[in-house]
């Protein structure tokens, strides 16, 4: 018969690799995608849906446009991958064959990296790093903020998704506050001592958002901060604050899956740059936040041009197609106010030890306000690009 390729996970790097291998191979590789939700919200752009510059549903994508592309959707759980027999199991029950398999599942939290805070409390003090339901449940409560309250974030420590998430969210809150309840206060407990577009952030911060943002960084480690969901307290170096909204975003690690099918480090999948193959499995790959690549970011642009070159490769072992050298970019773009954007981006090459950089650029402080309102509307190109380029 055919050859087969599975894929687990229908997110930016899953069903941009499913989408080219079932395109590319016209029909030649039976192509089954696994993902539990029949909805995929993008991560990207929750933060402006926080902000009040997008609609929930802007940022829900079905499949449906991927099982017209040829690819079979299966809306399950992976739960195991038996390597021997080159079987995936589903939480249903089912287990499908595979001489290819594909994992990107995304990330998990790390337990215990922030303590007092569980799966459990995620209602409590939401994370909203897996969009959906998450980034409504922290919406709501920031709209419900009483008058001159705080709002409060833990951060997490490299590397996680994202680099810039948090303080876009952060940024994206302030907005908010800044037009519904002017007299409340930001809160950030950071283990890092700089971030991503610090000087960027910091920078609109003062311009727009003087005096309501308290960022807390510096080497404290995160095992000097503390929650209490019950109390609705942060302790921060021993210090403890009341809060009204607490959005807790822990160490992060690759998605279970990954671990079960024994290919991570322990936290992340170490993969070969040339094609996304594990070092643990030829026939494994991992893509995008779960895979321990090199220089890239953990970004949804990343996850995506690491499943082309995956795509190319598995297209290329299982039916002889050309393959071509592996060349991959991102540009992490970010929203500091109205038609205030800003973006940092690198190119990179595969070297026989990782993916590595070649050339990078990012804004500058001081810009024209015409400059960042450019780079705003390159952003929503760019997530009408991207969503299209996974989904179809
Ligand atoms: P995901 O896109 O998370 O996809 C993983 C999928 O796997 C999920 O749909 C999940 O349901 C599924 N899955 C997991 N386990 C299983 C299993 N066992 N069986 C079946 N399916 C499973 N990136 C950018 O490029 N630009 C941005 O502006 C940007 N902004 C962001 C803002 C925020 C607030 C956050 C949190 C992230 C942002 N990102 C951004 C990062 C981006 O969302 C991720 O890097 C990207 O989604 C990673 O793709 P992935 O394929 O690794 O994982």
């Amino acid at each position: 018969g055919k050859p087969r390729v599975v894929v687990v996970g229908g997110g930016a790097g899953g069903a941009t690799a499913a989408r080219y291998i079932a395109k590319g191979s016209k029909g030649a590789i039976d192509v089954t995608l696994i993902e539990p939700t029949r909805k995929y919200y993008t991560c990207f752009f929750s933060n402006l849906y926080l902000g009040g510059f997008k609609e929930i549903e802007d940022i829900g994508h079905t499949y449906g446009g991927l099982a017209a592309g040829g690819v079979n959707v299966v809306h399950d759980w992976a739960v195991g991958v038996d390597r021997d027999a080159r079987t995936v199991s589903l939480a249903g029950g089912g287990s499908l064959p595979y001489d290819k398999l594909i994992l990107s599942p995304g990330i998990d939290f790390v337990e215990g990296a922030v303590e007092g805070w569980g799966l459990s409390a995620q209602n409590a003090m939401p994370h909203a790093y897996k969009a959906g339901s998450q980034s409504e449940l922290l919406k709501a409560q920031l709209m419900a903020m009483p008058e001159g309250g705080t709002f409060a974030m833990v951060a997490p420590p490299n590397p996680y998704r994202c680099p810039p998430g948090p303080y876009e969210r952060v940024s994206m809150v302030a907005h908010f506050l800044k037009q519904n309840n002017p007299t409340a206060k930001i809160i950030v407990a950071d283990p890092k001592p700089k971030f991503s577009k610090m000087a960027l952030f910091q920078e609109g911060w003062a311009n727009h958002y003087e005096g309501m943002i308290d960022w807390i960084g510096d080497d404290f480690g995160g095992g000097n901060v503390s929650v209490d969901p019950n109390e609705m307290t942060v302790s921060i170096d021993g210090e403890v604050t009341k809060v009204d909204v607490c959005n807790v975003i822990p160490a992060m690690k690759a998605g279970r899956i990954a671990e079960l099918a024994g290919v991570t480090d322990g936290n992340w999948a170490p993969v070969n740059a040339s094609d996304m193959s594990t070092k643990a499995d030829a026939d494994i790959y991992v893509l995008g936040d779960a895979s321990s690549q090199g220089d890239m970011p953990k970004s949804g642009f990343s996850a995506n041009s690491q499943a082309k070159v995956c795509a190319n490769a598995v297209r290329g072992a299982l039916t002889g197609s050309k393959v071509f050298p592996a060349k991959f970019s991102n540009t992490c773009w970010s929203l500091i106010a109205p038609d205030d954007g800003v973006k940092v981006g690198a190119t990179y090459e595969a070297t026989p030890e990782k993916i590595a950089k070649v050339d990078g650029f990012i804004s500058q402080t001081g810009e024209s306000s015409d400059l960042r309102k450019a780079t705003y509307e390159e952003s929503e190109g760019w997530y009408t690009g991207i969503t299209t380029d996974m989904l179809g």
